[in-house]
């Protein structure tokens, strides 16, 4: 999915106008222009938009997953790099208690300058988390996921509570999902997969997937193994794993 071109260009002339000024004028310019109302309905507006269409949990954030992604962040916060203010690759959907009160412009980077976040549009996340399904909190696999869990709040306890809320509620519609399959009833096999689609944590059933094709599988699924048969259910996979 490409940006629209017009939209393209009026980012690019704002990145033009950010970096025509001085150094030292260029952070206090980025966020003037930002918070600007022309620049809200001509960029952040439609920009909020597209990314709402790309981000896997529909409009869901996209650090928490939970909340609804009303902010736009900026990755790289623009206090670091101005420049990157109107870069679309910088911008993530969040909602405004990962953006404002967790991450705000926190942003770690090894000696090289390298990002120490994890960069959801870069990276997928699970080579750096590991999710324990059973307490709905996040486990990191590398230092980066471990500062990612930390800067993002990622184990607060709402999430860790929504996200076993979340499984529950995935399980019991795969299930219903697998008798309507069983009955030829599409109508139903479509309402079960919406409800899967639309609930927030889209991070919990991708999860599901993963782990259940890993070699640990039959421990960690060791209660429910008929939800191990359908997470492994190839037909199935396809639909969760299309979009
Ligand atoms: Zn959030």
């Amino acid at each position: 999915m490409a940006l629209p071109d017009d939209l393209v260009t009026r980012m690019a002339g704002l990145s033009g106008q950010i970096s025509g000024v001085a150094l030292d004028n260029r952070t206090a310019l980025a966020k003037e222009l930002w918070r600007r109302t022309s620049t809200r309905d001509a960029v952040c507006t439609p920009l909020r938009r597209f990314l709402a269409q790309m981000a896997p949990g529909r409009q869901h954030c996209m650090y928490c997953g939970d909340n609804h992604g009303t902010d736009i962040d900026h990755f790289e916060p623009v206090t670091r790099n101005p420049l990157r203010t109107f870069d679309w690759l910088n911008h993530l959907l969040a909602c405004s208690t990962c953006n404002s009160h967790q991450k705000r412009d926190q942003f770690p980077v090894d000696t090289d300058g390298r990002p120490l976040l994890i960069d959801p549009t870069l990276e997928d996340p699970f080579d750096h988390l590991f999710l324990s399904l059973s307490v709905g909190e996040y486990k990191a696999l590398t230092a980066k996921g471990r500062l990612t869990i930390e800067v993002c709040g990622l184990n607060r306890f709402l999430l860790s509570r929504g996200r076993v809320q979340a499984r529950r509620v995935v399980a019991m519609s795969l299930r219903d999902w697998k008798q309507a399959f069983d009955t030829g009833d599409a109508d139903q096999m479509q309402v079960a997969l919406q409800t899967v689609h639309e609930q927030p944590f889209a991070d919990v059933c991708q999860a599901m997937l993963r782990q259940a094709i890993t070699p640990g599988a039959e421990v960690l699924f060791e209660k429910a193994m008929d939800l191990l048969h359908l997470l492994r259910f190839e037909p199935l996979r396809e639909l969760l794993l299309r979009d």
